[in-house]
């Protein structure tokens, strides 16, 4: 069984992808050809945005941003504890402090209140500058941006929003990436909207910073290549990357988004009563990049992964390691605070399969072997 429907979703799109391909093979325009301007255009438009700039990568997505936004030694950027890795890596790499800020035990996002008293924590403390949040849209859930907004007012900080896991969601009708200053997204294989390798966008209203970033992420390039008027990046999202994304931006928008909340209900209504099922506010319709339950404790959690594993159902743990504990983000340990929210989800939460081609003969063997399991 597969976790995220690659190879399903490959036979479906295979004939309206392989002209895109083919084409660009002929013509060998394989850096920044004109699939990848028809994709910042369509992307931009589905998020309604000015701006959309593509990038190699999610992780440099945040860095040409931050960049651009000057972060460096001395800034203080509020992050997440419970999030991939490279939401930290990204300010913490040019030389930023990282504090890491504990997340709602239901949406899993940021908690704004926990988030107001590590910014009053820092500013008492008088040696950083708060600088910025970064918010994540978490397993496609964006967070509470209605709580986030404010409070980035309140004590001018940028507000930047990491989608990578929240392309295709909304929060009161407003697509996820169109919050904050500019929003960050991935195009890694396994996102709500992926590649057939690396890939990243950056989105934002602000035109300046747009063309800030079109140089950045070349070199810094100026009037023309071989003119360079800052120090950048080589970050672009190759042509054919560009094709397969515009071939899947029509099935994420045709169905597959669609099946997934149809999955994702199915699910929640036969696991509700004996597992903890994702919550979603009735202001959001969530992309689903991870269908999430949480388990009483470590133990239960691992077994029911052994007994899924043995009969070919794959799950995975996101994240069994809050950031703050990761051995990397050891020289920051003097700024933090515990986060047990997020510690406790490390030890309780498993990711189902969850994806645009599943079936509900296979939902049906997955939640009829996890009712097995707790039958036992
Ligand atoms: C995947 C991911 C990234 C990094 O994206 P890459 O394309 O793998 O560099 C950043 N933040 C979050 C929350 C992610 O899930």
């Amino acid at each position: 069984m597969e976790f995220k429907g690659i190879k399903a979703q490959y036979l479906a799109i295979k004939d309206r992808l392989a002209p895109r391909l083919q084409k660009i093979l002929e013509e060998g325009s394989f850096i920044q050809g004109q699939e990848v301007l028809e994709l910042e255009r369509a992307l931009a438009e589905y998020i309604g945005v000015n701006h959309c700039i593509t990038c190699g990568n999610g992780t440099d997505a945040l860095t040409l941003v931050l960049s651009a936004y000057g972060i460096g030694p001395g800034d203080c950027i509020f992050v997440p504890d419970f999030t991939f890795f490279a939401t930290a890596e990204a300010p913490a790499k040019l030389g930023a402090e990282i504090i890491f800020v504990d997340v709602d035990p239901e949406t899993f996002n940021i908690s704004p209140r926990s988030l107001e008293e590590a910014i009053i924590r820092v500013l008492k403390g008088g040696s950083l500058k708060p600088k910025a949040i970064i918010s994540v849209d978490l397993f496609g859930l964006p967070a509470d941006y209605s709580s986030l907004e404010p409070l980035a007012e309140k004590y001018e900080l940028l507000l930047l929003e990491d989608g990578a896991q929240g392309f295709g969601s909304t929060l009161c009708n407003r697509p996820a990436l169109s919050f904050g200053s500019a929003a960050t997204t991935s195009f890694f294989p396994t996102k709500p909207l992926g590649c057939y390798g690396d890939g990243g966008a950056i989105f934002t209203r602000d035109s300046a910073l747009a063309e800030e970033l079109y140089s950045i992420r070349a070199h810094g390039q100026g009037k023309n290549k071989y003119d360079n008027v800052r120090l950048g990046y080589n970050s672009r999202l190759d042509t054919l990357q560009a094709a397969v994304l515009l071939t899947k931006l029509e099935a994420l928008k045709e169905y597959e988004l669609k099946t997934m909340e149809k999955m994702a209900q199915i699910y929640s209504k036969r696991l509700s009563s004996i597992v903890g099922t994702p919550k979603t506010p009735s202001s959001v319709a969530s992309s689903w990049a991870q269908y999430t339950i949480k388990l009483k404790d470590a133990k239960e959690r691992n077994g029911l992964k052994r007994y899924l594993q043995e009969r070919d159902i794959p799950t995975m743990i996101y994240y069994e390691k809050p950031l703050q504990e990761q051995k990397a983000f050891c020289y920051l340990k003097a700024l933090q605070e515990p986060c047990p929210t997020a510690k406790a989800l490390g030890e309780r939460v498993l990711s189902l399969p969850i994806h645009g081609y599943q079936t509900e003969k296979e939902l049906d063997f997955i939640c009829s072997s996890i009712e097995e399991y707790f039958s036992l």
